[in-house]
């Protein structure tokens, strides 16, 4: 077992990071608090082979794979830059795109996914149905050659962002419950709504309610085979939870790093701050988390990249990788006192991502259900 990373992964590294170096976490907490893309960030990382780093090189991809794009996802954190669709656009569309799409398909999106021109936002969840996407209730009809959507969709990020969007949706009925298939639909179909969906996170993408009221699309919009959308989704929510779980590490990295050397500079007794234990302790457990954290993302990335089945070690990355960056955010925002809450000193805005990441892309209890009963063999809970 080598646990040395190759060198061309710290090439890797240290050219993701220093592209995100150029933008910073002043850029990001302006974005965050603003609700604006960080469309910049995104077109430097886009020009410079990043964002495409795992699409295949025949369509313009840098023919690496998801431990390449969990490296970049974690470098930008790292930096202070995460950008929340590199999860969706890059892990799950163009994944599942050079997967599961056609020829027609990969040749119309990947190129544009690989150089960061176009976003291919997902939509999965619908608000009946939540965690439960065997329960999601909109349909696509087959109509002759075409296809018609019908339903709801909520909290989709990156809607406006985004070309098109990559559509989970029930084509009929087998013995699992909704029989599922997958949809590339364009993001000014007619008889798409889209409405803006507020949270109170200080995030650069925004998150919508969509309403497809008869979409009708083409035959070439479907992803694949009909019936085949549970199999290609799980295997495309394994990339979502891995660069999920690589940015909260990143998250964790950028609080750990800020907070020391605030720790370091602050003094207002005879010693730095950080000497006292009741604050440098937990900023040392949160580190030992976060490290523990990131060898699981390596060994969920390499088992997907290998073949090798990778759900029960992506849900224990994203599990373990969400905790530890709640664990560095808190540890970093006591350390920094009053001016933890501070606009100045800009740590809420990672908060906020790192409490959504226990929620999203799945959430903390659906993971423990998962290891509960695939690691343990314990009877279904639910
Ligand atoms: C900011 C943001 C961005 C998002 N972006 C996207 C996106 O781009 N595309 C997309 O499709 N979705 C997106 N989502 C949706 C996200 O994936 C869901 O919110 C998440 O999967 C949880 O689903 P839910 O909110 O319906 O929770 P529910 O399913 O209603 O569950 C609520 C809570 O109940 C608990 N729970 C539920 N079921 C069980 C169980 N069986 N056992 C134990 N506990 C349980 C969990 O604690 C869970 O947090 C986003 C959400 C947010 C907040």
């Amino acid at each position: 077992m080598d646990f040395a990373e190759p060198e061309e992964h710290r090439a890797l590294r240290a050219a993701v990071a220093d592209i995100a170096a150029k933008f910073g976490p002043r850029y990001y907490a302006e974005h965050a608090t603003a609700r604006t893309p960080c469309t910049e960030l995104w077109q430097a990382l886009g020009q410079a082979g990043f964002i495409g780093v795992n699409v295949p090189e025949a369509y313009g991809g840098g023919g690496g794979g998801l431990t390449e794009l969990a490296l970049v996802c974690e470098e930008i954190a790292a930096a202070g830059t995460p950008l929340l669709l590199l999860l969706v656009s890059a892990a799950i569309s163009a994944g599942m795109i050079a997967e599961f799409g056609t020829e027609e398909q990969r040749q119309a999106w990947l190129p544009g996914l690989a150089s960061g021109a176009v976003k291919v936002v997902f939509a999965i969840t619908e608000p009946d149905a939540g965690s439960n996407t065997l329960r999601i209730s909109t349909t696509a009809a087959k109509d002759g050659g075409d296809w018609i959507l019908t339903g709801t969709k909520y909290y989709i990020s990156g809607v406006d962002e985004a070309q098109a969007l990559l559509v989970v949706a029930r084509t009929g009925q087998d013995e699992r419950g909704g029989r599922l298939s997958l949809f590339i639909v364009p993001a000014d179909a007619p008889g798409l709504g889209k409405h803006l969906l507020p949270v109170d996170l200080l995030l650069p993408e925004r998150q919508f309610t969509l309403h497809f009221d008869g979409v009708r699309v083409g035959a070439g919009a479907l992803v694949g085979e009909e019936g085949e959308g549970f199999r290609q989704v799980f295997h495309g929510l394994n990339p979502e939870r891995v660069t999920g779980a690589a940015l909260a590490i990143g998250v964790a990295r950028y609080a750990l790093k800020t907070a020391a050397r605030y720790a370091t500079e602050r003094t207002v007794w005879s010693e730095p701050i950080g000497a006292h234990q009741g604050v440098s302790h937990p900023l040392a457990k949160a580190k030992i988390e976060t490290e523990l954290a990131a060898l699981m993302v390596r060994q969920a990335a390499w088992q997907h990249d290998h073949g090798v089945p990778a759900g029960e070690s992506s849900n224990m990355a994203k599990y373990a990788a969400a905790e530890a960056a709640l664990a560095a955010l808190d540890a970093a925002i006591q350390a920094h006192g009053g001016n933890g809450l501070a606009s100045e000193y800009g740590l809420i805005p990672y908060w906020g991502l790192a409490r959504l990441l226990r929620i999203a892309p799945v959430n903390r209890e659906m993971i423990l259900n998962y290891v509960a009963q695939h690691s343990l063999g314990l009877p279904r809970s639910y």
